[in-house]
Order: C-alpha cells, then structure tokens, then sequence
C-alpha cells in the first residue's frame, strides 16, 4: 500500500505529528525501531508493580495553554508540583538554589527582601553571557557554582560550565524567595494513568498503523509513501555527510525496595559533586501511586548509546547548522523533535514543533 506519510519514530514528536495528519484525513505508517510507542516518554509497571519510567524521569510542564489542552484530549491529569533536593556533603537543600538554600548552607536568616542582595555581594558581574559559567557566575557567584553547578554538569556532560551554551544552566533559575517548586509553569500535571496510555489514545486512529521494532533504514527501502516526517538523529538521516552530531547518553540503574514505603523525602535528589550518578528518581512521588514498596532510578552520563540529548555549544550548532541547510533543501521530509532539530527541548516543546510542522504541511496532503 502507498501512505501518505512514513513517520519515523514514535516519541512525542512523531504521535503528534500521526494523529494530526490521520485526522486530517492523510494515511500514516508510524515506525519506531524499539519495541513500544511513547519514546523517551514511555513508562510501564515494572515487575513489582510500580509504574517507572525506564528512559528517566518525566515530569510534565508548560506556560502552554495550547498544547495542555491538545494533549488534554488524549488523557485526564493529576496535579504534580515537582521539587528537588541536592546533596552537599551529605546535607540536603532545595534547588533551584533559594532563600532556604541560602540561609541553611551560610547559617543566615535572611528576609525575601535581603536575598537579591546577598546574590549582588556574590555575583561577579559578566557583561557578555555567552556560556552556562557566565550565567552561573553572573547570577550567585563563584561558591554556589562551585558547589551546585560545576560538579554536576561536568557529570552530566563530560564538559566544563565554560564549554557549553548559556541556555543549559538557564534552564535552572535563582530565586529569592522560598518557593522550592522545580518548575513554575502555570500547567504542572502528569497523565493521571501515564504517558503510555496517552500515547496509545492518541494513536487509536484507523489511518494510523503502527510498526514497531522497524527502522528507518529497512523501511525506506521496503514501504512506499509520500513524505517523510523524520524525529531521529538529523545527522544519521543524512548519513553523516557533515561528521556525527555529538549526542550524550545515559544509563539508567533501576532498583526497588520491597518493604520501603518512601526511598528519600522528594521526587528527585541531585548529587553534584558525589558518586558517578547525578541524581535519583523516586516514582511514586510523580505518579501518586500507592504501594508498599518502592521504584527508583539512577542516571549515570556517559557518551556512548542511546542519544539522549544534543549537546549545546556553538561548534555543535554549526555542524547543525550545515545538516539543517540540507533538511531545508530536502523535498518531501519534515525534521521534527529533539533529535532532529538537535534541541534541548522539553515535551511541551516536542508537541508545539510538532503542531506547528504539521499546520505547515495541512494542505499539500502527501
Ligand atoms: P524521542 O522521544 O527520542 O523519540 C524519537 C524516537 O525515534 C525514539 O523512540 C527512537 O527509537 C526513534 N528512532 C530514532 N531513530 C530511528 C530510526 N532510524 N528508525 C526508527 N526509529 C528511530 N522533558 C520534559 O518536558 N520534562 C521532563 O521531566 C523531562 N525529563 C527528561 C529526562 C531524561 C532522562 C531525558 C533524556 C529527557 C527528558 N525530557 C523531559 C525530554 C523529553 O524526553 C523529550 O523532549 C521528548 O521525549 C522528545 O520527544 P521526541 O519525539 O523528539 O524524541
Ligand atoms: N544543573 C546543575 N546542578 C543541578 C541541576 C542542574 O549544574 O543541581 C545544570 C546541569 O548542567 C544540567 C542543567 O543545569 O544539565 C539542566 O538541568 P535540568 O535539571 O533541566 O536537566 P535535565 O532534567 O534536562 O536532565
């Protein structure tokens, strides 16, 4: 049969992009060469009957009004606020860095009103942010870096604060208050029965067939179809043409605890500067189950396997930058996600490139 469209890979990106365009009336072969849909989002009951997220953890969040109420089709929510706690040598204190973290790390009592010049005495001024030491340094000072910052990213990317882009440590706010909330978005949930079933509503759609444990490589050769919509590697699309795109990888340590209500006191405690993992996942405090025992997960960084996350820095943005010249001259493929737009991008994110690739598409149907 000739679809319309082959998708590749069935993560965020590629189920967003089946359902819009099966909807809009368009055939969809959605392949994806592991053996389940959901992508790095997929969770499922582990063998003791907690519900993990084996690539890691997945929190939900977004300013998106839009895409919370796309995704609002496809499942209910519950409310989930995450919050995390780094360990310094063996005491715990809320991150991102606030006036908790402050007063009990220096023994102070600071006010809210007193917080912001606290920072200005630490701060050394950086007048061009150009990499996450600058934001870092700029923002709470050469101490706090040291002792939240530094040890933890050279763990989690094999490089220094200096040798990557500003928007890495960006993502991690200073506050001077003592909201000790991960995330502010305005739209913090998870899928009440998880990302799984989300993904499998989403794609119960009669023009979508799906086949899983297929590759591109074998399907490209093997299915006829249109136009491709493509969510791996952009660098493996083109075979390499320009040199690898530099991903980092991860390997996740699950472990569970039979007779152990809670593991730790919080959804996630970071190590920045101890142990080879960076930090530790408990999943009963994202999913709200209840169960005797419990499910958590370490993440140990390393540079080979799966690509997990491109890596932000202007060298790798240019290599990018050659590899997206070609995708914008290439007929009849759509590169959409993290992977194919080498992105650092979150979920919510993943869905509104998505969305707004196939508004781009509607129209010229195949
Ligand atoms: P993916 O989910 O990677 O899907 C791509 C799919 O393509 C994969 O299933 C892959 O198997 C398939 N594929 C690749 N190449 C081929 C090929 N040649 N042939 C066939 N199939 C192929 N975001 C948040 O918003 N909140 C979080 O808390 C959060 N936590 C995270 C924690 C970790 C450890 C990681 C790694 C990411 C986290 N993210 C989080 C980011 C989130 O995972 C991504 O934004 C999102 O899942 C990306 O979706 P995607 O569809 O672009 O890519
Ligand atoms: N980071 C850090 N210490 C922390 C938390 C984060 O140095 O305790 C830095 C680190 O470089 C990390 C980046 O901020 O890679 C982004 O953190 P985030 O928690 O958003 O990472 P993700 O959940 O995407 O792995």
């Amino acid at each position: 049969m000739q679809y319309d469209y082959l998708v590749v890979g069935a993560g965020f990106a590629g189920s967003v992009c089946a359902e819009r365009l099966s909807s809009a009336g368009n055939t969809v072969l959605l392949i994806d060469k592991r053996d389940h849909i959901g992508g790095n989002a997929y969770d499922c009951v582990d063998s003791n009957g907690i519900l993990i997220h084996p690539y890691g953890p997945h929190i939900f969040h977004t300013n998106s009004q839009r895409i919370f109420e796309y995704l609002s089709k496809f499942t209910d929510w519950r409310f989930y606020e995450h919050r995390v706690l780094a360990e310094l040598e063996g005491r715990r204190y809320p991150i991102p860095i606030n006036k908790t973290t402050i007063n009990t790390l220096y023994n102070l009592n600071l006010q809210d009103d007193e917080v912001e010049d606290f920072y200005k005495s630490r701060r050394i001024a950086v007048s061009e942010i150009r990499t996450s030491e600058d934001i870092v340094l700029n923002s709470v000072g050469h101490d706090l870096c040291e002792k939240f910052f530094r040890g933890y990213t050279r763990k989690q990317w094999g490089l220094d604060l200096s040798e990557l882009s500003a928007g890495v440590a960006a993502r991690i706010p200073t506050r001077t208050n003592d909201d000790d909330r991960y995330f502010t978005d305005s739209f913090q949930f998870m899928p009440s029965e998880g990302y799984s079933i989300m993904f499998e509503k989403m794609l119960a759609h009669k023009n979508i067939e799906i086949r899983l444990s297929t590759s591109y490589e074998y399907a490209k050769e093997s299915e006829s179809y249109r136009h491709t919509i493509f969510t791996g590697p952009i660098d493996l699309f083109f075979e390499y043409k320009f040199g690898p795109l530099p991903y980092r990888s991860l390997r996740f340590e699950h472990e569970h605890f039979p007779t152990t209500e809670f593991f730790q006191e919080t959804g996630t405690v970071n190590f920045p500067n101890d142990f080879n993992y960076t930090r530790i996942t408990e999943f009963k405090y994202l999913t709200g189950q209840q169960a005797e025992g419990t499910s958590i997960v370490r993440e140990f960084p390393q540079s080979d396997g799966d690509p997990y996350y491109p890596i932000p820095r202007p060298d790798n943005e240019a290599t990018f930058k050659k590899y997206q010249e070609l995708a914008e001259q290439s007929r009849n493929v759509t590169f959409v996600g993290r992977l194919a737009n080498y992105r650092y991008y979150n979920m919510d994110q993943v869905v509104a490139n998505a969305l707004s690739a196939c508004e781009k598409l509607s129209g010229q149907k195949g």
